[in-house]
Order: C-alpha cells, then structure tokens, then sequence
C-alpha cells in the first residue's frame, strides 16, 4: 500500500487568522442569489466554494419599506446606506431626504473607495453607492452623479450613458479606460480615479464575453491593487450582477456560470485578506430570484452518522447540511492514513461505492479535498427546479471572513449590514448628515 501525504492545506476552514482592528472592507454582492443559487453551483460544477469556507454566516432579511418582496435599487439602498426605502428609490427616503451611503461615509474618513459590476454601473446595485434618485431608471442623473463622486475605482458597463460626460469625467480626475487591455496594463496614478467600462451596456453573460471585456476577478484583482496601492484603508463593492438576469431567465447553468465567476472574486479578495488580516470580506445577496429549489439524492448529507435521510427520498440541501458536509469530507480525509482506508472511510461516511477509476483520480490529484469532493458530489443526482420568474422575499445568505466576521453569524436584516460595518470601523454617522432635498 502506498502512503499517501495528504497535505494539512487541504482543511481550508479555517485559514483566516482574527486580528484585532479592521482596515479595509470588500463587500461582494450577488444580485438575485439566495442560498440555493450557492448550494447549487457547488453541487452542479462539483466545486467546494469560496464563500462557503467562511467560518461565520448567517442569513439577512430583504424586504423594502414598501413591499414584501424588495428590487434591487431600494435593497442596495439598504446594503449602503442602512435605511429601507421604497422600491425603485436609490439613496434616498420617500420623503425626498438624501441619505449618505458606505462609500460617501467612508471616503470622508480617509478611505479610497470603489465600484466593481458586470452591468452598466449606473444599474440598481451599483448606483446604491453613489447615487441618490427618487427612480433607478433615471440612470443619466446617475451617470452625472458618479461622475461627480468620490469613487477612486468604477469599473463595468455602461458607456452610452458617460457619451456626454467625457470632459466631465477629465475635470474630475478620471482616466477613462475601454478595454481589457487598457486595465490590465493601467497603473494607479497618485491624486487620480479611474473608470474602466468595457461595454455600452451591460457587459456580455461571462458564458459569451468577448476578449475585449474583462471578467469579474480581473475587475477585482485590479480594484484592489489601485485601492490598496498606497497603505491607506479601502472599500470595494463587487456585485456579481447578472446572478440575477439569468435567474430571470430560469437559465440555470447561465446562473452557474455566473455564481461562478463571482466566487472566483471573492477567491481574489480572499487571497488579499490572507496577506492583509485587517481586512474584513462580506459576501451577501440584495435578493433571492427564481425561487430555485434544489434537491439531491444518493448521497449521505446528514449531520450525524446513524441519522441518515433514506437514500431513496431526496433531501434538501441548506448551507448548514453544506458545510457539515464539507468539514465531514475534511475529518474523513484527514484521519485517513492511506489510499485504501480513505477508500473505505469514504463509502462508510457517505454511502457510496467508489471505483477504480475515481480512486486512481483522488490518488493522482494534487488538491485531495478538491478531488474527493469532485468524486462524491458527482455521484449524487441532483434536482434543480425554478418557482418564479420574479424576486421572492426568502431570506439570503451572508458569509463574513476575518475580524469582526463573528458579528454576522445570525438572522440580520439588510439595514444591519452597513451599521455593522461602521460600528466595527468606530465610524458615527449623525442624523443630521441626512439632507433635505424638497
Ligand atoms: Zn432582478
């Protein structure tokens, strides 16, 4: 028998050591992704996620002040500013009263700040940390007001909307870049901002993404590196914004594509995070879209051994049943010795039956954890089903990394999230920053 050494990186739980004080804040928002729009993508691509080695998550609320079930523009409006509006209002009250979002803050204490998406970042999301409009589809009073901001970093689509705005963009110290090429080879300049916006409207679906467009962890591996350029603290948002578009469209593998590529960014923030601890990573959704269900059979999910749901009947699949699952899958790699009892510890722990072929694989692969998950996931038959074409009032999730990530381990309402994090930066925000507009 062959001693196999598998390798202590493979439990990648708990990674993130805890530092004390917090510096720099990245929020990743998936529009339109609810808890199975994850557990899915895992299950379907054979993938253990980024988001989902968080050591801490916990679920958020989403409803708008007017409405059960929120839109985007009143739900980033929450996420940014700590206040529930009405849907369609971005930054600001039904009553007409301005209110100063997370990057507006921010950046008065020093912090750089910046927007990365793959619509027209004059869209919802992406609006509600610059913007204040009593309607999201006034997105030409948007575009003049993010020219206007103090966002050091803005990349995504949108360039028919900034036709006008060139010279405005200079005045305000924006470099303006095209293409993928232009920022990739783009270096930070001191005392300058720079927009990146790679398409006239919303970029392509990352499935059809033309060379000339980059995707979502090149937009975020370069926000950070102008961001974080200098040593002073920073803010980025990164929305995964066509999570929701395909959810839409009931497209499930365009949602997995695009969960994808957005967890990938998170994998760029979290590499940062492991170099710079002070640094605190939050994943979250504005909404759920679809009602996506997912049921999985042949596979033993349950939490504890001698309690399994019969194989025949299907279980659904929450993100507690996941990441039981995967420290299971990490205990069972890790107390095995050899090839042969990982073979046997694998088939007792899961109820399955392994061949040859699999077990040369896991034997072969480098990443053991990522190639028995790969093997075992495989073998479970996995249903996807869609209620809705519209938005649904479930609860989304939220995965928090490094200090201070304990405090977003419950039920939270959206509002919380932006008060979390100012707490955790000791940043007050009187009531009297709310400004009367009529
Ligand atoms: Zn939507």
């Amino acid at each position: 028998m062959k001693k196999i050494l598998f390798i202590i990186l493979a439990i990648v739980f708990s990674v993130f050591s805890f530092a004390t004080e917090i510096k720099n804040v990245i929020l990743f928002i998936g529009d339109g992704m609810g808890e199975n729009h994850v557990v899915a993508t895992s299950f379907l691509e054979k993938k253990e996620l980024n988001m989902l080695k968080a050591n801490f998550f916990g679920y958020i609320q989403t409803h708008s002040l007017n409405n059960e079930v929120t839109d985007s523009a009143a739900a980033a409006t929450a996420l940014a500013t700590g206040y529930k509006t009405n849907n369609g209002m971005i930054g600001m009250l039904p009553n007409g009263e301005v209110i100063p979002n997370l990057a507006e803050i921010l950046s008065k204490n020093g912090y750089k700040t910046g927007i990365v998406v793959t619509c027209r970042v004059t869209h919802a999301t992406p609006a509600g940390f610059y913007g204040h409009v009593a309607s999201r589809d006034e997105e030409s009073k948007l575009a003049k007001q993010l020219v206007d901001s103090n966002l050091t970093v803005v990349f995504g689509g949108g360039v028919n909307y900034f036709k006008d705005l060139e010279e405005d963009l200079k005045f305000n110290r924006f470099d303006y870049l095209k293409t993928k090429q232009e920022m990739i080879s783009y270096v930070g300049k001191k005392g300058k901002k720079v927009i990146g916006l790679f398409n006239d409207d919303h970029l392509h679906p990352v499935t059809q993404r033309p060379s000339e467009e980059p995707f979502l962890p090149e937009m975020t591996q370069k926000a950070i590196e102008i961001l974080s350029k200098d040593g002073g603290p920073f803010f980025l948002m990164v929305e995964g914004s066509q999570i929701d578009t395909r959810s839409h469209e009931n497209n499930l593998d365009g949602v997995l594509k695009e969960v994808l590529e957005f967890d990938e960014s998170i994998g760029i923030a979290l590499e940062f995070a492991e170099k710079n601890p002070d640094t605190l990573v939050l994943v979250t959704a504005d909404h759920e879209t679809g009602g996506l269900i997912l049921n999985v059979s042949g596979l033993n999910l349950s939490t504890k051994r001698g309690l399994s749901t019969p194989l025949g009947g299907s279980q659904t699949v929450d993100l507690e049943t996941m990441k039981t699952f995967q420290s299971r899958l990490a205990k069972v790699i890790y107390s095995s010795s050899d090839i042969e009892e990982l073979k046997t510890n694998i088939e007792q722990s899961f109820e399955v039956t392994l061949t040859p072929e699999e077990m040369n694989y896991i034997e072969s692969s480098q990443d053991k954890q990522s190639a028995v998950f790969e093997v075992i996931v495989g073998k479970a038959n996995c249903a996807a089903k869609w209620s809705t074409t519209e938005h649904t009032d479930e609860l989304v999730p939220v995965f928090a990394f490094g200090p201070g990530a304990e405090k977003f381990s419950k039920i939270l309402d959206n509002t919380d999230v932006p008060k979390i994090i100012l707490e955790l930066l000791e940043i007050e925000v009187s009531s009297s920053s709310l400004i009367k507009t009529h």
